[in-house]
């Protein structure tokens, strides 16, 4: 497997001089199995770029998007992903399934014809949105696992495994929210344990609270401890607050890996930033 980074920014896209090191698009995350296979996780700004890419190389199969959550930093981009408006690609779209009982939202709920102009009926290629409940299912040779996070509104965090190897990809997700969780942090390093690349929201450092506790995001230092707690290969801090220049998140890299060193953490810590690829 080959994941590669495309959106890295939390909240709100960032671009400009002080982010272009680290990037200022939105959650995008792309997985690409042995086969070729193409698991695209959350569709931010990022995925325009990739977009682009898909259209280029037209993969024969089905390009799957796995949707962590719908606020707007985390499908805001499949607007502007070219290839669903050609008559010959494939899109399989895994919304994040709403409870029991519940009206059930999409990303292509962006596409209303008043915040944008055009319809869904514009979308030409074959959309086959799949709600899917089951906590672990598969696409193409991959076996996909998810599991509720603490977040505002609710998001799901996904383990993509493949051949012995795997990928996690944790946002939004406070690890220790003030009223109670949802998972306990226990459970997600279950979830994640022994994971080559865990990927995981890491917005905040300290000075950021407490005006933001609650929101649904992270500190760095609880996120070294789950990376520690579950013996991860590799650990990418994402999800970067869009207030932080690239110098800002330099620091809280550097930092994370001093204290990971003292730790004795064998894996290799890193800031996500667009255009990485990692092979797993
Ligand atoms: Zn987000
Ligand atoms: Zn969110």
């Amino acid at each position: 497997m080959r994941v590669t980074f495309w959106g890295v920014r939390g909240s709100v896209a960032t671009p400009g001089p002080e982010t272009s090191a680290i990037g200022g698009n939105t959650s995008c995350v792309q997985v690409t199995c042995s086969d070729g296979t193409e698991i695209v996780l959350d569709c931010g700004t990022g995925v325009r770029a990739l977009g682009n890419l898909h259209v280029a190389s037209r993969p024969p199969g089905a390009v799957s998007i796995l949707v962590t959550h719908h606020h707007f930093d985390h499908v805001e981009g499949l607007r502007f992903y070219a290839p669903i408006f050609l008559s010959d690609f494939a899109l399989d779209l895994y919304p994040l399934p709403a409870p029991l009982g519940k009206k059930q939202s999409s990303p292509l709920d962006q596409f209303n014809g008043t915040t944008f102009p055009m319809k869904t009926d514009a979308l030409v290629s074959k959309i086959n949105q799949k709600i899917e409940r089951r906590e672990k299912f598969r696409i193409g040779p991959a076996t996909i696992s998810r599991l509720p996070l603490n977040h505002p509104g609710g998001a799901s965090g996904i383990r993509i495994a493949e051949g012995g190897r795997s990928v996690c990809y944790m946002t939004d997700d406070e690890l220790n929210p003030p009223n109670g969780h949802i998972t306990t942090p226990k459970e997600i390093a279950s979830f994640v344990r022994e994971t080559d690349l865990l990927i995981h929201d890491a917005q905040y450092v300290p000075s950021d609270y407490p005006a933001k506790r609650g929101w649904g995001h992270s500190l760095v230092e609880e996120v070294l401890e789950l990376a520690i707690a579950a013996r991860c290969q590799r650990l990418a801090l994402f999800h970067h607050d869009p207030s932080r220049t690239d110098e800002q998140v330099f620091a809280i890299e550097r930092d994370a890996r001093a204290r990971m060193r003292d730790r004795g953490f064998p894996g290799d810590v890193f800031a996500a930033r667009e255009g990485v690829s990692v092979k797993l």
